[in-house]
């Protein structure tokens, strides 16, 4: 029996036999051709169709994001320049392998060099050269396998396309040695529910064939289980399954101290959903995921359209609406229009909607109309707000509209120092953890050179969160949370430990983050809190919360221990 450490995507625990996934393909040989250009021509032609039908048939099968995901990625295989670029080498003399190889990775380097969306983009792009290679070779693609029984999937990384459509019957966990927990893969694995444990470096040693433990809940990896331990394994399986099917109940602390779980949603769609997984509400919708794809601003009559539906699914409930947060990696053609050399500190969020101050009035009219048809409670807010001014000027205008609750995100660390000025002019502050890690700690999340910088646990970043939780508890008005921190149900405590009044999440997120509030007084929130905020860094953070966990006494109810 040994254990591996990562970091664990949720509370889940799951048992099962390792299957490795299928390593990449080597590069090919720089050989001269030996059967023509033509022929080789073709078979490029070939292979590429046939990836791009198998990628587009695969968002099918997935639908919903992951679809758009896999449709784009067929649209890259079929690009006509990386075509050029191919058939260049071909008529240079080169093979179809060779050709595929050094094309694509020549696009790579320069989406890399453009860096921002289709900067995260390029890595997409080794996903797919890999699947064209393997049909032209004749040998299974890299990727998921499917040996005809369930298994636990360890991997390096996954590729989208690979996560998307990870067959929840038969993958049991998920263990990678590389990626963070807000990599792309904790991400859609968060999405699906699956149990996954990221970043478990040693777990590259684990052989398909093995029997292993994955605990998400401790990050922990038990390879070659005692049959005692599979047994207990088993019993806490069985034990959360019962407690994330139950009817879900409004989100409170283990003294009754409520705190309400909220939703993260980027469509009217996904609300339904949202509902059955027991969100308390919206706690970021965010618009610009509406228009991402749109050349011109959307007209007022497309977006009440859009606000009522979402409204309406929310009857009485709160619902956060924020205004487009175009820039960076969220470009609005519409709205961002001049190259920039550094997107993500340059002119976006309200900054961005200020240059165009129409579509900010367009964005309040839209709202105000649909919040005039629908029975939600509306609060709008404004995104990467800066300063006291920033958010005099956006609640001032929110008010104009005859929209009563009117906040600010807080993303950066200016206004999260000053929280207490910005609040005396907002009715309430949403912390955007993402942005607010981003750029407490100068690293881009896009960027995985930077990853290990990108943690929200860190101390620093924790001051900022406290911050805000205290000046909202001086002024007494509301501090939500809606990065991606809020979904870690260990750091959910903290974050309502350093003030927050309420936490909004991916839906899959809920059930965990529920079950682990549930476990915690507010008193030990704020004891956990404290020994986050004394540590050094991100994983000492961590690690001291879960060494002052362990001595606190179990609150666990009797259907969820
Ligand atoms: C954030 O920055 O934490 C946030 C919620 O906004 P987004 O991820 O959309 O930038
Ligand atoms: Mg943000």
């Amino acid at each position: 029996m040994s254990e591996l450490r990562g970091v664990g995507i949720g509370l889940g625990v799951a048992q099962g036999v390792v299957v490795r996934m299928t390593e990449a393909l080597p590069a090919p040989e720089n050989s001269p051709s030996t059967v023509g250009a033509d022929a080789e021509r073709i078979r490029v032609r070939d292979a590429v169709s046939a990836v791009a039908a198998e990628l587009t048939a695969r968002g099918e099968a997935a639908g919903g994001s992951a679809q758009d995901v896999l449709e784009a990625q067929a649209m890259i295989a079929e690009d006509p320049t990386l075509q050029a670029e191919i058939d260049a080498r071909i008529d240079a003399g080169s093979t179809a392998e060779w050709a595929v190889h050094d094309a694509f990775a020549g696009f790579k380097a320069t989406l890399e060099a453009v860096g921002g969306y289709l900067g995260e983009r390029a890595a997409d792009l080794d996903d797919i050269a890999q699947r064209v290679l393997a049909r032209l070779q004749g040998v299974d693609a890299p990727g998921v396998p499917d040996p005809g029984h369930p298994f636990v999937l360890v991997a390096r990384d996954l590729a989208p396309a690979d996560t998307a459509l990870l067959d929840l019957g038969q993958v049991l966990a998920l263990v990678t040695f590389d990626g963070g927990p807000t990599s792309h893969t904790a991400i859609l694995a968060r999405e699906k529910g699956i149990v996954a444990i990221v970043g478990a470096a040693e777990a590259a040693s684990l052989a398909t064939g093995q029997h292993v433990i994955v605990d998400a809940a401790a990050g922990v990896v038990t390879a070659d289980p005692t049959d005692d331990e599979k047994e207990r394994a088993a019993q806490r399986a069985a034990a959360r399954e019962s407690a994330v099917t139950l009817p879900p109940t409004a989100g409170a602390l283990a003294d009754g101290t409520p705190i309400a779980l909220l939703a993260n949603l980027g469509k009217p769609a996904d609300a339904a959903d949202a509902v059955a997984r027991g969100a308390e509400g919206v706690g970021l919708f965010r618009t610009e995921f509406l228009f991402l794809s749109s050349a011109q601003a959307p007209t007022v009559a497309q977006q009440r359209e859009s606000y009522r539906e979402l409204l309406a699914a929310f009857p009485g409930k709160k619902v956060v609406v924020r205004m487009l947060d175009a820039g960076a990696d969220k470009p609005l053609a519409f709205l961002n229009d001049a190259h920039e050399e550094n997107p993500a500190l340059g002119l976006r969020g309200l900054r961005a909607l200020r240059a165009s101050e129409d579509i900010l009035r367009e964005q309040l009219t839209a709202l105000a109309e649909a919040d005039a048809e629908t029975d939600a409670d509306l609060w709008v807010m404004a995104p990467m707000v800066a300063t006291v001014e920033e958010t005099e000027y956006f609640t001032a205008l929110a008010r104009e509209y005859g929209l009563k609750t009117a906040g600010v995100m807080v993303e950066v660390p200016a206004s999260a120092l000053l929280a207490d000025r910005v609040l005396a002019h907002a009715d309430f502050a949403s912390i955007g953890t993402n942005d607010l890690t981003q750029y407490t700690m100068a690293a881009d999340r896009l960027l995985g050179s930077v990853a290990s910088f990108q943690d929200p646990w860190h101390p620093a970043v924790l001051r900022l969160v406290r911050e805000v939780g205290a000046a909202g508890a001086r002024l007494g008005k509301p501090v939500g949370i809606c990065g991606e921190a809020a979904a870690d149900p260990l750091l959910a405590i903290v974050l309502v430990g350093l003030g927050a009044t309420s936490l909004s999440m991916a839906p899959s997120a809920l059930a965990d983050v529920r079950h682990s509030l549930s476990e915690r007084t507010l008193d030990e929130a704020r004891a956990l809190a404290e020994a986050a905020l004394a540590a050094d860094d991100a994983a000492g953070a961590r690690l001291a919360v879960l060494e002052a966990a362990a001595s606190l006494p179990s609150h666990k109810k009797e259907t969820t221990s």
